[in-house]
């Protein structure tokens, strides 16, 4: 039942396009009687009313609120479902207040429950109660409103749920009145099918909606005189909208798009996607058509072992719209004359063949190795035509590594070092790049120099550590590999270590020619060590610096995560990072959740001086192996080196007595996702905002320490009793072997697809700015209330439609300005992407402005209308406006006394003070809702 509402609720978040409404009953249109079963007698009555246009309506009515023990059951006749395996149920009703009604005793009742029964047979006579599945219990929003049909004042209520998973020919609807006064003004049935639409020249047929999965995958039939070009499919919604086209036809050999086709795609796929693929039923025209001509203008952008080439579109496509390229890579000898086929050990990204746009990343090259890429271009007609197809070839040198010929002069705080470039440079040398680290410590922080000239003091170091070199070249064809290591220890005193060759290390890293060339370095340049950022160093006004921690340019002041793993001993970052608990102190209460290494239990710890606190403990199970115990142990000396808010608070570990433990802050509610699912609906859009605003706060102190999560999604968000959102989940194996979303990509290794970047699936380039797009994909979950990204589409479609530009569309009643925020944490290029500093300023704006939320970014089917503006200033004032009025009291003593006082109300607290009707408080939080996003309309 619970997958029902679920999607009872998610599929009306998702109606976004123009789906096409299949009536199976509408009372309102019957002309003779409805025929209903009403029993006992004196229960439901058919009546006929003449609505504001004086046209007959049959309504159902009930109204036995003076008489205790109401059981009134009414069933309507058999409804045929027509294959359809959700069905959608629209009520009018009115429903009137106990309150209103003088005399009444304590057992009138404000709702009245819905019921199915599924059955092949349309004659039944007779259903049990006890044969019937429930579907909702029904309140009114309007429910007070007085119905005065003689002045044709009849204020309704509207309702719609849904059934789902239907497999009998159909079934009967039934509605049981427990004592209330119910007038039911309308009953509708209907079904959803996604509509017959053509894209990609692929015709998708009329599809009736799924049952309780949530995605109808539909084949397209390539239309006339078109062909499969990569096999057309669209997944149907369960709100009957289309999602997600993948591949496509193109027109048959002497036949054109007629570009002059208009069709508007529907809302919910970005402009971007549509731009050059949009396509209609056309009238197709035989056309003398030929070939493309070749491609043109190919240039190549050299990184290290990957290279970048990009290329002009054909001058002549031969008047086809249907051209895509093709690579094809050989390998060439140092003299270019003998080149052989690269074989499969590079990649390209998106793809080697079929590609649409002009430009192509291929990694996985050799470094110091020539490569010819032939780039062909093709369209639907190429195989039929006896002329080669157009192509232009590029050849690319992937960069020598740098001859380091190094007689250093080393200080206590300097080294200095030269070097040979490289012999044949894929061209002209634009500037060199010195890396260097701390031997051991490459993952956390790393300085990289860059100047003109061949040779460089680096200075700033520290005495008596052993520090490793790597210089790389520039030239304008991209960057080379860097050369091999060269380790160097600072003296522990100020020697001068000129020409002593006991001291000093005479260094021939030559890979390309191995020319040694002996540079004597007299000078000992001064170079600031404590400037960070990219700064000029003193000594050489070519040379520039930048100080990099885990990849990223360290910030003034900022402290440094450190990798677990620079430590020899992990035991000793342990002892750096976390502290030791007596396991005395520790009382375990229960299990909340099981971990990868062994479970997650809630208890207490007594910490001295202190009263006692809630905390969580996980156990690392026995018979674990050495790794595991380092690995287990890993997650605690990461988080025992921050200290945030918004990231999950180390309380310390248990490593001298068995079991081992790790005790961090309890957090009451668990973890965000099941969190959300289990309180779908229930927050205000500003409690939401609040939650993305705290995650993203602990993102920004995790970026700015230069830690790279990898992992972040809403199941690793942990969320305490004051719905404060704290990342967890930082184990050193969490992503390749706890996360059950992580799936090995084509590159081996596991990433967890659809919250991961596209850079970091395609080549592992993990970066705040991947975290970044992960962000984006929580804010969709947080919106949507634990709804899961991209639904059931397989891993594959995910990747091949995030590739073509597909992102995913708004939740129901997602602020516009939430939506476009994710589009920016989704953008392709990683630079493009805000950074996380940008994304709490920007959420910070929104919570001081809720006005800015309250733009939707789409409207939905069955939604409640729009509360009415209004401009109130006191609470009093606030319930009398919303007809609440019978509840100034329990607001006034459970001291909700200012108008701000009541913008962050929750569904409990309401029940707390005796607000305990559903209809009431969801008409309350709405109105909540409405006063937080009016902002200045409400005079506080
Ligand atoms: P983990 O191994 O960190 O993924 O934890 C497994 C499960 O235990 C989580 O999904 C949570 O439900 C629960 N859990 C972990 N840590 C805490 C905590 N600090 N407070 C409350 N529940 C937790």
């Amino acid at each position: 039942m619970f997958a029902q509402r679920k999607w009872c609720t998610r599929v009306l978040k998702f109606a976004l396009s123009p789906f096409v409404a299949v009536t199976l009953l509408d009372s309102m249109s019957a002309l003779a009687d409805l025929g209903w079963e009403a029993y006992p007698n004196e229960g439901w009555e058919e009546i006929s009313v003449m609505d504001e246009r004086n046209t007959p309506m049959r309504t159902y009515q009930v109204c036995n609120v003076m008489e205790a023990n109401q059981n009134n059951w009414l069933r309507t006749r058999h409804i045929s479902r027509e294959g359809a395996q959700r069905v959608y149920i629209e009520i009018k009703f009115t429903l009137r207040d106990c309150n209103s009604l003088p005399g009444v005793p304590g057992t009138c009742k404000e709702t009245f429950n819905m019921y199915y029964y599924e059955s092949n047979n349309a004659n039944v006579w007779f259903i049990k109660e006890s044969q019937y599945v429930k579907i909702d219990t029904i309140a009114a929003d309007e429910s007070f409103t007085q119905v005065d049909v003689g002045d044709r004042v009849m204020k309704l209520n509207t309702e719609v749920r849904d059934i789902s998973n239907l497999s009998k020919k159909g079934f009967y609807l039934a509605f049981q009145d427990l004592g209330a006064c119910i007038a039911l003004v309308s009953v509708r049935v209907f079904y959803k099918k996604c509509p017959l639409t053509v894209l990609n020249l692929a015709q998708f047929p009329d599809t009736i909606t799924g049952g309780d999965t949530a995605l109808v995958e539909v084949h397209g039939m390539c239309v006339n005189s078109s062909e499969e070009f990569e096999a057309p499919k669209m997944y149907c919604s369960a709100d009957g909208g289309w999602l997600v086209p993948i591949g496509r036809c193109v027109c048959k050999p002497g036949f054109e798009e007629n570009k002059d086709a208009s069709f508007s795609p529907p809302p919910f796929f970005q402009k971007k996607f549509f731009s050059n693929c949009l396509v209609l039923l056309k009238v197709y025209f035989p056309l003398p058509s030929g070939p493309p001509s070749a491609p043109e203008n190919p240039i190549s952008t050299v990184n290290e072992t990957c290279v970048t080439l990009e290329w002009s579109p054909p001058r002549d496509t031969g008047g086809r719209g249907d051209v895509t390229y093709s690579l094809h890579c050989r390998k060439c000898s140092g003299d270019g004359k003998k080149c052989t086929p690269c074989g499969g050990s590079i990649h390209f990204v998106p793809r080697q063949f079929g590609l649409s746009s002009a430009n192509v990343l291929i990694t996985d090259l050799q470094p110091d190795s020539n490569y010819s890429f032939t780039i062909e271009s093709q369209s639907g007609v190429s195989d039929l035509s006896p002329t080669p197809r157009g192509s232009v070839v590029i050849n690319v040198t992937t960069s020598q590594t740098v001859s380091v010929v190094l007689k250093e002069r080393r200080s206590k705080d300097s080294v200095t070092l030269a070097w040979h470039g490289p012999e044949r440079p894929n061209g002209a040398i634009v500037e060199y790049e010195v890396i260097y680290y701390e031997k051991n410590q490459r993952d956390q922080n790393y300085t990289v120099l860059k100047t003109r000239s061949n040779m460089m003091t680096v200075d700033g170091l520290k005495p008596g550590t052993t520090y490793v070199f790597r210089v790389r070249a520039r030239t304008d064809g991209g960057y080379g590999s860097y050369g091999g290591e060269i380790e160097l220890e600072t003296s522990h005193e100020d020697i001068l270590a000129i020409g002593d060759p006991n001291q000093s290390t005479i260094l021939v890293v030559s890979i390309a020619g191995g020319i040694v060339l002996l540079i004597f370095l007299v000078t000992c340049f001064v170079v600031s060590g404590r400037h960070c950022g990219y700064i000029k160093a003193k000594q050489d006004p070519d040379e520039e610096k930048m100080q990099f921690q885990h990849g990223r340019v360290k910030l003034p002041g900022s402290r440094t995560y450190i990798h677990p793993h620079t430590y020899e001993d992990p035991n000793q970052a342990v002892r750096d990072f976390a502290k030791e608990i007596d396991a005395s102190n520790i009382r375990i209460e229960r299990v909340i959740g099981a971990g990868e290494f062994g479970e997650v239990c809630s208890g207490r710890l007594r910490v001295q001086g202190k009263r006692e606190i809630y905390v969580a403990i996980k156990s690392l199970k026995a018979g674990y192996s050495d790794k595991q115990r380092r690995d287990f142990l890993s997650e605690a000396s990461i988080m025992g080196q921050f200290d945030h808010p918004n990231i999950i608070r180390l309380e310390g570990v248990v490593t001298k007595c068995k079991p081992v433990m790790i005790i961090t802050e309890f957090m009451e509610n668990g973890s965000l996702d099941t969190f959300l699912k289990k309180h779908d609906g229930q927050f205000t859009v500003i409690q939401l905002v609040g939650m993305l605003r705290g995650i993203a706060s602990g993102m920004k102190y995790l970026s700015d320490m230069s830690y790279v999560h990898r992992d972040l999604a809403a199941r690793n968000i942990l969320v305490n009793s004051n719905l404060v959102c704290k990342v967890s989940d930082f184990g050193l194996s969490r992503v390749l072997e706890d996360d059950p979303e992580a799936a090995y990509t084509t590159r081996g290794g596991k990433i967890p697809i659809r919250w991961t970047a596209p850079e970091a699936i395609a080549y592992r380039k993990f970066t705040s700015a991947s975290d970044v797009w992960s962000y984006g994909i929580v804010m969709w979950e947080v919106v949507s209330y634990g709804e899961r990204p991209y639904w059931e589409m397989s891993n594959q479609d995910v990747i091949k439609a995030i590739d073509e530009g597909y992102r995913l569309p708004a939740p129901m009643d997602c602020p516009v300005v939430l939506h476009q925020l994710m589009l920016d944490c989704w953008e392709k290029g990683r630079s493009d992407r805000p950074k996380f500093g940008q994304i709490v300023t920007i959420l910070d704006k929104l919570i001081r402005n809720p006005a800015s939320l309250r733009e939707l970014a789409n409207s939905s089917v069955g939604e409640d209308p729009p509360t009415p503006e209004f401009s109130v200033s006191t609470v009093d004032d606030w319930l009398e406006t919303i007809k609440m009025g019978q509840y100034k009291e329990n607001f006034s003593s459970a001291g909700y006394v200012s108008l701000d006082s009541i913008l962050y109300i929750s569904v409990s607290e309401l029940t707390k003070m005796g607000v305990t009707l559903a209809g009431h408080q969801k008409k309350i939080l709405s109105s909540v809702q409405s006063l937080q996003t009016q902002g200045t309309h409400v005079h506080v």
